[in-house]
C-alpha cells in the first residue's frame, strides 16, 4: 500500500489558517489597523461598505513597504516583526505571527498600493484566494492603502454565516474603538457607506474617550494611576453613579494591546464593591504598562488572551488602585442610587394610557399563544379569586373581531376594595385585600413592567403609533454604538412611537416620541432602551418586537423603594388585573402572589 499522508497545499493551509484569525469583516479591521499602527502611522482612516461584506478599506501614511516586502507579505508566516524565538519574549509590536495577511488573502480579493518615504514609486499588488493576479508600480501617497473586498467569496458557508449589517457594523465598531483606544496619538477616521461615525484628532487619554463616547462623559471619569516596580497602570474609571446595566465600556490594555481577562475584571468589580447599584457594572478604561518578557501573549491566535507570570500581584496592585481612586474622589456610597432621575416624574404621570381615547384591541391577537399551556396553569388560580371582581371584560372574548374598549368603561376593582385594604410594604410591594377572601402581594415594579409591557404590544399590533409630535423636533446625538443598535431597531421604535430621522453623524431628528413619554426625557430613555437590548437580546431571538415591548416596560416601570399613594396603588392594581396575565412578570417569573386565608393556615401549620 502506497503512503497516504500529503503536505497540504497552501491555499488550504491559508484558508483553514484564516478560520482561526478572520472570522468576519471586524477581524479584518482589527488585523489591517494593527499592521497600520506598527508600521508607525499618525493618520489611519478606514472606509466600511455594507458593514465589510463588500468593501472594508484602510488607509495609513506609516513607513509603507518595499516591492519584495509587500509581496512577501502576503506568505503565512511572513512577519518584519520577529526574527527569533527569543523575540517573542519582547513583543512591542502589535503583529508577530506573520499570518494575517496571508489569511486575508486566502478569503477575499484584496488590493495594495504601498509606498516607502524615500522612494518616488509605490507598488500595486492584487490577489485573490491567494493568488496574486496583479503586480505593478504604481505612484501613490507614502503608507499604505488595503482594501478588502468581497470577504469570503470563496467561502460561501462562512459568507451565509454572517450577521446582519448592523451586527457586523457593531463588530467593526468595537474593534476600530478598542484600536482607537490604545492609540491617541494617532488621528483616526472611520466611514460607513459615505457617512462619517468616527474622527478622533489627536489628543490625550481623556480626550479621547470623549471624542469617542461623547463630551458627556469628561465629568464621568475619575482618573486611576499608580507606579509600581512591577507594572504601572493608568486609565480612567466611570464614577459608580454612571455604571451601566450591561458590560459595555470595560477595557483593559496591556501594553497598549486590547484584551480580555475576567481574572483582572473581578479586581475593578471587587474594587468597586458596594460602591455600585446591583446589577450594574461598572466601566473602565484601565491600561497596564508591563516588561514584555513577564507576560505571554502568543496564547490566542487573535491576541485578545495573555498570560501573566504574576497574575496575583497584578490582581491585588489593580484593585488597590481602582480603590484609592474612588476614595480619593470621594465617590462614597451616600448617593440615592435607587433614585432614578430620568424617570422622577410623579408615579400617576407614567399611567398615561398610550393611546387615547380607547384602547383597539384586536383580541385574536394573543402576544403569548407559544406558552398558553404553561401560563394557563400558573394564573388558573386567578381565575377563582377574581371572579366578580374582575367582571370578565370583553377583551379576552376569543372573538377576532377589533373591539374597541373605551378607558371610562374598562373593569375595575375600586369598588371592592376600601381604602384600609390596600397598603405598601418597604415602598416595593402592594398587599391588597380581596372582599375578604384572602390578598394579594405585588411586586411593583414587575406588576408595572407587565402592564406596560402589554400595552405597548397592543399599541404597536394595531399600528396606534401614540406618537406625540413636537412643533420643534429636538436633534438627538448618541454615540456610534448605540447609533448602531438604533439603526438595527428604527422600524421597531417607530411602531412604539420613536420617530426618528437619521442626522448624520450618529445624530437623529425625533420628529415624534411615545405618548406615556415625558418631553426632555426621550435621549434618556432610549439609552436606557438600548442597554436594556444589549443586555437581554438573546442572538436567535426570533421575535424583536416583544424584546423591544419589554425593553420599554422595564426601562419605564416604576421602580421598587418608590412610595406610592394609595390612589398610584390602587390603579395599578387596576391596570394589572386587566392584563391577560396578571400574575407572570415579563421576565416569566411571578409578580403577584394570591394568598388565602387557608393558605395562611396552611402555613402554619393548622
Ligand atoms: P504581522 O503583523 O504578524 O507581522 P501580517 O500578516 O499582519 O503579520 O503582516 C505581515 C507583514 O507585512 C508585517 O510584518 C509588515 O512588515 C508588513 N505590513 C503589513 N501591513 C503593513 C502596513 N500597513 N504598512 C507597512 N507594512 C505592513
Ligand atoms: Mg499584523
Amino acid at each position: 500500500m502506497s503512503d497516504i499522508i500529503q503536505l497540504l497545499p497552501d491555499a488550504v493551509a491559508n484558508q483553514i489558517a484564516a478560520g482561526e484569525v478572520i472570522q468576519r469583516p471586524a477581524s479584518a479591521v482589527k488585523e489591517l489597523l494593527e499592521n497600520a499602527i506598527d508600521a508607525g502611522s499618525t493618520q489611519i482612516e478606514v472606509f466600511v461598505k455594507d458593514s465589510g461584506k463588500t468593501l472594508l478599506q484602510i488607509v495609513d501614511n506609516g513607513c509603507g513597504m518595499s516591492a519584495t516586502d509587500a509581496r512577501m507579505s502576503f506568505e503565512r508566516h511572513a512577519t518584519s516583526k520577529i526574527r527569533t524565538a527569543h523575540d517573542l519574549f519582547s513583543i512591542r509590536t502589535m503583529g508577530f505571527r506573520g499570518e494575517a495577511l496571508a489569511s486575508i488573502a486566502a478569503v477575499a480579493q484584496v488590493e495594495v498600493k504601498t509606498r516607502r518615504h524615500d522612494d518616488e514609486v509605490g507598488t500595486f499588488i492584487r490577489i485573490e484566494g491567494s493568488e496574486v493576479k496583479e503586480q505593478e508600480t504604481v505612484s501613490t501617497p507614502v503608507g499604505t492603502s488595503f482594501s478588502v473586498k468581497n470577504l469570503f467569496y470563496n467561502i460561501p458557508a462562512r459568507r451565509n454565516f454572517l450577521k446582519s449589517n448592523p451586527v457586523e457594523t457593531r463588530h467593526i465598531i468595537d474593534e476600530f474603538e478598542r484600536v482607537a483606544l490604545a492609540n491617541c496619538q494617532v488621528a483616526m477616521s472611520l466611514h460607513q457607506n459615505g457617512l462619517e461615525v468616527f474622527r478622533l484628532p489627536v489628543g490625550n487619554l481623556r480626550q479621547r474617550i470623549v471624542s469617542i463616547y461623547g463630551a458627556n462623559y469628561n465629568e464621568r471619569l475619575v482618573p486611576v494611576q499608580e507606579d509600581t516596580m512591577m507594572m504601572k497602570v493608568q486609565g480612567f474609571v466611570g464614577k459608580p453613579e454612571f455604571a451601566k446595566k450591561s458590560r459595555g465600556e470595560q477595557f483593559f490594555f496591556v501594553n497598549n494591546r486590547f484584551i480580555k481577562d475576567h481574572y483582572l475584571h473581578h479586581a475593578v468589580s471587587n474594587a468597586f464593591d458596594e460602591l455600585l447599584p446591583k446589577d450594574s457594572y461598572p466601566s473602565y478604561w484601565i491600561y497596564i504598562e508591563i516588561d514584555p518578557s513577564k507576560i505571554d501573549v502568543n496564547i490566542h491566535p487573535t491576541k485578545t488572551e495573555i498570560k501573566f507570570e504574576d497574575e496575583r500581584a497584578v490582581y491585588a496592585i489593580i484593585r488597590a488602585a481602582v480603590k484609592r481612586s474612588l476614595g480619593q474622589y470621594s465617590v462614597t456610597p451616600t448617593l440615592d442610587f435607587d433614585k432614578e432621575r430620568a424617570f422622577d416624574v410623579p408615579y400617576s404621570d407614567q399611567f398615561k394610557p398610550v393611546t387615547k381615547p380607547g384602547v383597539m384591541i384586536n383580541t385574536g391577537y394573543n402576544p403569548f399563544e407559544r406558552d398558553r399551556e404553561s401560563k394557563s396553569i400558573q394564573t388558573a388560580g386567578w381565575e377563582k379569586l377574581y371572579e366578580g371582581l374582575r367582571q370578565e371584560p370583553k377583551t379576552l372574548s376569543t372573538d377576532t373581531a377589533a373591539v374597541e374598549l373605551p378607558l371610562e368603561h374598562a373593569p375595575s376593582v375600586a369598588p371592592a376594595l376600601s381604602s384600609e385594604s390596600i397598603f405598601q410594604l418597604s415602598h416595593a410591594v402592594i398587599v391588597v385585600q380581596l372582599s375578604g377572601s384572602g390578598m394579594m402581594l405585588i411586586d411593583q415594579q414587575s406588576a408595572h413592567e407587565r402592564i406596560l409591557f402589554e400595552r405597548f404590544l397592543l399599541s404597536s399590533a394595531e399600528q396606534v403609533t401614540g406618537s406625540q409630535h413636537d412643533l420643534f423636533p429636538v436633534t438627538l446625538q448618541f454615540s456610534a454604538q448605540d447609533t448602531s443598535v438604533i439603526n438595527e431597531l428604527r422600524e421597531e421604535l417607530r411602531s412604539f412611537g420613536f420617530d426618528l430621522q437619521e442626522f448624520g453623524l450618529n445624530s437623529f431628528v425625533l420628529h415624534g416620541r411615545p405618548d406615556s413619554i415625558e418631553k426632555g426625557t426621550e435621549k434618556e430613555t432610549l439609552e436606557k432602551i438600548i442597554e436594556e437590548y444589549r443586555q437581554f437580546q438573546t442572538v436567535s431571538s426570533p421575535d424583536i418586537h416583544r424584546q423591544m415591548a419589554a425593553a420599554l416596560a422595564r426601562s419605564l416601570a416604576v421602580r421598587r423603594g418608590r412610595k406610592l399613594s394609595s390612589s398610584e396603588m390602587r390603579r395599578l392594581v387596576d391596570d394589572l388585573l386587566q392584563c391577560k396575565e396578571p400574575g407572570t412578570g415579563i421576565d416569566g417569573k411571578p409578580c403577584s402572589q394570591l394568598l388565602t386565608a387557608e393558605d395562611i393556615l396552611a402555613k402554619l401549620k393548622r
